[in-house]
C-alpha cells in the first residue's frame, strides 16, 4: 500500500543555513506521526516541504504518492491543512467562511460541519475578526476536516485552546483517523498530546531527525537509572557511559538508558550495588535529547 508520506534523503536551507538536513520517513496511512522538536528545529519548514509550499533543495518526498512539490489537484483537494500563523480571512462571518469552503469541495459533508461548528460553539454570524485565538484554532480544525482528507497537516494546531477544547479535537482527530484512515502528521510543543494520540513520534534536532519510532518503544527503550554502589571507591564512573544525562552524586550515578531493559545497567553493575529504573514520560525523554544534543553541540 502507498505511504501517506514518503520521505526520503530531504533537506532543504534557506540561503546558505541549513533548515532541515537529510530526513527520512515514512507515515502509514490510517496513522498519527508527532513531530517534536525545540523551537527552530525544522518543523515547519519540513511541513511547508510536505505541502508543497517549498521545494526541497536535494532529496524527495510524496504524499498520498504524488512529488510534494508538484501535487496534482486531486492530490491536494485530498489534505487538509492547519497552521497556528495561518491567517482566517478577518472580514468574513463563520457561516459565509463555511460556505465558500464547501463551494469549494465537492467532498464537503455539511452534516460533519454543522456538528463540528456547534461542538466548538462558534455562531454562523460572527466575524472571524472577532473571533478569540482559540475559537480561531477550532474553525480552522473544522474548516480542514470536514471533507474527511485523506492527510492532515497540522502545525500547532492547538495554540490557545483551553483544555477542554482540546481533548474534543483530539477526540475528532483520533475518531476521523478511526473511521477513515486518514494519516496524520503534527508538529506540536505538547508532548501529553503526542503521548495520547500519535502512533508515531519523530524527534527532530537542528533539522536533524533523532529518531522516528512508535511512540510505544520510545517509551519502552527509555529509563532514568539510579545505580547505588556500596561505597565512594566502587563507584564505577565509567558506566555514565551506557546513558545520557548521566551524573555522579558521591556513590550515587545515574542517567538515562536510551536502548532498553536488554541492554540494561541491571547486567553490568557490580554485584551488590542497588539498581532503581524509572519509566519516563515522552516530555522526559524530549528534554533529556534536546539537553544532550545541545551540550554536544556548544562542545
Ligand atoms: P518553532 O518550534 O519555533 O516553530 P520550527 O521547528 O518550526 O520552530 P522552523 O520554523 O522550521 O523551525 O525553522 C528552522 C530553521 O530555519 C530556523 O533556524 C529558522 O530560523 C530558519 N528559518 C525558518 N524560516 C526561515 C525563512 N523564511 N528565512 C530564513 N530562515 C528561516
Amino acid at each position: 500500500m502507498t505511504p501517506a508520506l514518503e520521505v526520503r534523503s530531504l533537506s532543504h536551507a534557506y540561503g546558505a543555513r541549513d533548515a532541515v538536513h537529510d530526513l527520512d520517513f515514512t507515515l502509514p496511512e490510517g496513522e498519527i506521526l508527532g513531530l517534536i522538536g525545540p523551537n527552530g528545529a525544522g518543523k515547519t519548514t519540513t511541513l511547508k516541504l510536505l505541502g508543497g509550499v517549498l521545494a526541497p533543495r536535494t532529496g524527495s518526498a510524496r504524499a498520498l504518492g504524488q512529488p510534494c512539490d508538484r501535487l496534482p489537484p486531486a492530490t491536494l483537494a485530498a489534505m487538509g491543512f492547519v497552521s497556528e500563523r495561518a491567517q482566517l480571512p478577518e472580514q468574513m462571518t463563520v457561516g459565509a467562511l463555511i460556505a465558500f469552503c464547501r463551494s469549494l469541495r465537492p467532498d464537503w459533508e455539511p452534516e460533519r460541519a454543522r456538528q463540528l461548528r456547534e461542538r466548538f460553539e462558534l455562531a454562523l454570524d460572527s466575524r472571524v475578526r472577532s473571533l478569540s485565538r482559540g475559537q480561531c484554532a477550532k474553525l480552522a480544525f473544522l474548516l480542514a476536516v470536514a471533507y474527511r482528507p485523506r492527510l492532515l497537516l497540522l502545525d500547532e494546531p492547538f495554540g490557545g485552546l483551553d483544555p477542554l477544547a482540546r481533548s474534543e479535537i483530539l477526540d475528532e482527530l483520533l475518531s476521523l483517523v478511526g473511521e477513515t484512515g486518514c494519516a496524520v502528521l503534527v508538529a506540536t510543543h505538547d508532548l501529553a498530546d503526542v503521548e495520547r494520540i500519535a502512533d508515531r513520534v519523530a524527534l527532530l534536532h537542528a533539522g536533524r531527525l533523532v529518531f522516528c519510532e512508535l511512540v510505544d518503544a520510545v517509551l519502552a527503550r527509555h529509563h532514568r537509572v539510579r545505580l547505588t554502589f556500596d561505597s565512594d571507591g566502587g563507584c564505577d564512573e565509567r558506566l555514565l557511559a551506557r546513558g545520557i544525562e548521566g551524573h555522579r552524586d558521591g556513590r550515587v550515578l545515574e542517567y538515562i538508558e536510551t536502548s532498553g531493559r536488554d541492554a540494561s545497567s541491571t547486567k553490568v553493575a557490580p554485584t551488590g550495588t542497588r539498581v532503581e529504573i524509572e519509566p519516563l514520560s515522552l516530555e522526559e525523554i524530549f528534554v533529556a535529547w534536546a539537553r544532550h544534543l545541545n551540550q554536544g553541540a556548544r562542545r
